[in-house]
């Protein structure tokens, strides 16, 4: 290149801001042109500051007289791969954030400034036999000597840590020395990621050679069809203990034999020890995991080993979908209609549509699977955008657990006033006489805002949105948070005349209580978010359990997966009501996939199961349908619905926050937006307006500020993601400071 002709930097500047959200121009100095590439994290002056910033496109031309040159690399260097440029591209456009909070996603964990720790290993310098021999040999002279070399004899070359062999022989350094000075062994620092995993030579080896059920056959042979060419994307509909799990290892074990990699994506509380272990022992070496429990330190170095090839089988939640791996071949996603795949904060992407991406970009199998599919997924293998595999036996022909369904209206009326049905209460009698154990779920703690009937089971609706309407109670009132209707609250219920009419609310602490008050002599645990919190608790509330410290486990939706115990025989829902009737219009998918995950865990083992559903509303489809096990049923009811209201999967949703510690100026912010915005977008359905509200947020104040939702439903979106971002960019530049919008594209939770 001759020196004259320069070269130009397009960068995003690392500061989160809607006014900066746009590429930069700088100089690339002739000192930096070999180096600066695309995705380098570069420095640059900006204002009249220092900030990082990365390159997304070099320029010949320079698009302002005289840019101002990039003044450094930062130290280390740092460059992210080009996919993830193109990446955090898309995502910001597809999800409404700013690039710059894409890019984040994509970079190192922090921590990047650590060391690299290094582990000290001991590796024997003779062959098995030979250490067992001398390790009898030095019994007497030199016992802890001996006890060194015993341990390692069954390890052989993989070598052991010294921390690890001095705990178990509560050997001294002296020891270790002597032994290496006798030549018998060496010792020798190992970068962290370069360390070979533990676990295959001390755990059982995993049972390889499965003959495939013939419904594993079946969709094996359409995902091997997925390896020499299309379809590539699946949807793996298949009951709990169908043996989904075996199906996805024995893609991802071929395609670490093609030598790419493979990416498993789990929701965050499948992440079990037991499947941690499980994976680890399958993919020994090659095995890394990346989630939010891991230390910064570990979180790092589990990267790195990833990112430098070491690791080639990656496990992990959410934020795994951003693991630097190269040339893909298979991502997995499993339970893909889980909640926790969305990110509730900017960015507010989707897991998903990550993977799908990426799977594309690396021409990948994708793998998605689950007991009950999302309707978005199941609608897209309607429509053939997916490949349907099914699998609607369990393995070895065993059957799902039986449900029961009690009425408790009708235990109402019997003067039963307690939170445990009849039934309930006798099946636990039973099962605690016989020695085994029993769980209480609680669907998630209470949102406790509607009215509920306890005589007839009626719950206020909102005549518009087919969402259940809110309880306030100054003055009082009930609301829908979709459009804002508002009504006076009936003194009596509208379709039976009882007066028991009351706001229903129930916790899992409350339930603690009247059980350890009826059965005394019982053990009994609790798992919610309050006594799980702490890094460490969740394993031991679950490790107790299944050494049966506790004959008793209540829990939240967090016991509802991942728990694998086969003395557990019966499992009671106290009130199946609570999901339902959250105001969203998912309320009752939501309540049918919990209630399908709780049944599907009684009866894992070779005892038979029961399940005991109460619930005030028994005639609902979704509870109907959970009891029977039947996904089809559910999905035929709910997708008229959907399409009936126009909510997705038939039409696709933005959702607008405006936020502000003033009241009136959030909803005036949310009444202004709407006028911006209504003149460049579509009306929706049949020409009706897109929009709905704006109407105060179902959790109307948080931290102090106040919340108006502003809900718009429409088609293909995307065509007017740029229009919107714009409009919205430039309306927060104008509201107040303290007026905050959000955009939220195919949000999960309205609340
Ligand atoms: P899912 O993921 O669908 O819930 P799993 O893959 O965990 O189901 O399988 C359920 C149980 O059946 C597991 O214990 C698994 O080891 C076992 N299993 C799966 N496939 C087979 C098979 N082909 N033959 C025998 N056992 C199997
Ligand atoms: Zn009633
Ligand atoms: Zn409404």
């Amino acid at each position: 290149m001759p020196e004259t002709e320069k070269l130009y930097a397009q960068v995003i500047v690392d500061l989160v801001s809607n006014a900066v959200d746009r590429p930069f121009q700088y100089l690339i100095p002739s000192h930096l042109r070999q180096v600066v590439k695309l995705g380098s994290q570069v420095v640059v002056p900006f204002r009249s500051q220092k900030k990082t910033a990365y390159v997304v496109a070099l320029e010949k031309e320079p698009a302002v007289e005289n840019p101002r040159e990039i003044l450094a690399l930062p130290e280390p260097p740092y460059s992210l791969l080009p996919e993830f440029m193109e990446l955090s591209y898309w995502l910001s456009r597809r999800f409404f954030s700013r690039w710059i909070e894409a890019i984040h996603l994509c970079l190192p964990p922090a921590g990047k400034r650590l060391k690299t720790k290094e582990v000290e290993y001991v590796f024997p310098l003779m062959d098995r036999e030979k250490l067992r021999e001398m390790s009898s040999r030095l019994k007497k002279k030199a016992p802890r000597q001996s006890l060194i070399l015993e341990h390692l004899a069954p390890v052989g070359e993989k070598g052991l840590p010294w921390a690890k062999l001095r705990i178990k022989t509560g050997s001294r350094r002296e020891s270790l020395l002597s032994l290496e000075g006798k030549g018998y062994v060496k010792i020798e620092k190992i970068p962290y990621e370069k360390l070979p995993r533990q676990g295959a030579a001390t755990l059982p080896k995993n049972k390889g050679g499965l003959s495939f059920s013939a419904q594993q056959k079946k969709a094996w042979q359409e995902i091997e069809k997925g390896f020499s060419g299309s379809p590539k994307h699946f949807l793996l509909y298949g009951v709990t203990g169908s043996g989904k799990t075996e199906l996805y290892l024995r893609a991802a074990a071929k395609v670490l034999k093609q030598g790419r990699t493979v990416l498993f994506l789990v929701p965050e509380i499948m992440l079990t020890p037991q499947i941690i272990d499980h994976f680890n022992r399958r993919f020994t070496g090659q095995f890394a995991l990346l989630h939010s429990k891991l230390t910064p330190g570990e979180r790092f170095r589990e990267w790195k080993r990833i990112e430098s090839g070491q690791a080639r089988f990656v496990l992990g939640a959410r934020s795994a979908v951003f693991a630097p791996l190269k040339n893909i071949g298979l991502i997995i996603m499993d339970e893909e209609h889980e909640n926790t795949y969305k990110q509730d904060d900017a960015p507010r992407y989707h897991t998903r549509d990550v993977a799908k991406w990426r799977a594309e970009y690396h021409d990948a199998i994708m793998l998605m699977g689950s007991a009950t599919p999302s309707l978005e997924s199941y609608w897209e293998a309607r429509k053939q955008k997916l490949k349907l595999l099914q699998m609607t036996k369990r393995i070895g022909n065993r059957s799902l657990p039986a449900v029961q369904l009690v009425d408790m209206r009708h235990e109402f009326k019997q003067k039963n006033r307690g939170i445990f049905s009849r039934l309930l209460l006798r099946a636990m009698e039973d099962t605690l006489s016989r020695g085994e154990q029993l769980i209480l779920f609680l669907n998630r703690r209470g949102f406790a805002g509607f009215q509920l009937c306890r005589e007839c089971g009626w719950v206020m609706q909102c005549p518009h949105c087919a969402v259940s309407l809110t309880y306030h109670a100054s003055p009082e009132h009930l609301q829908c948070h979709y459009c804002g209707y508002k009504q006076a609250v009936p003194q009596s219920c509208p379709r039976c005349r009882s007066m028991y009419l009351r706001n229903f609310g129930l916790g899992t602490q409350r339930v603690e209580k009247v059980m350890r008050g009826l059965f005394p002599q019982v053990g009994v645990m609790r798992m919610d978010s309050d006594t799980a919190g702490r890094k460490g608790s969740y394993e031991r509330i679950w490790r107790n359990f299944e050494e049966k410290k506790a004959s008793v486990l209540i829990g939240t939706q967090m016991i509802a997966k991942g728990l694998d115990f086969p003395d557990v025989t019966l499992v009671g829902v106290i009130a199946a009501d609570i999901t339902l009737h959250l105001p969203d219009f998912r309320a009752g998918e939501r309540t049918f996939q919990l209630l399908s995950q709780v049944a599907g865990r009684a009866g894992r083992g070779d005892k038979a199961g029961r399940v005991i559903i109460q619930t005030y509303t028994p005639w609902h489809y979704s509870i109907q349908a959970a009891a029977v096990h039947n996904y089809p049923k559910f999905t035929r009811e709910e997708l008229k619905r959907r399409q009936a209201l126009f909510y997705p999967p038939f039409s696709e949703i933005l959702l607008f926050n405006c936020s502000s510690p003033c009241e009136q100026e959030a909803r005036q912010a949310a009444e202004e937006l709407k006028k911006r915005l209504i003149v460049h977008l579509p009306p929706g359905k049949e020409g009706a307006e897109g929009f709905l509200g704006p109407s105060p947020a179902p959790l109307q104040r948080i931290e102090d500020r106040f919340r108006y939702h502003l809900l718009y439903r429409g088609f293909d979106l995307q065509k007017y993601g740029a229009i919107v971002r714009e409009t919205v960019w430039d309306f927060t530049r104008r509201v107040g400071e303290d007026t905050w919008v959000t955009v939220d594209f195919n949000p999960l939770k309205v609340l």
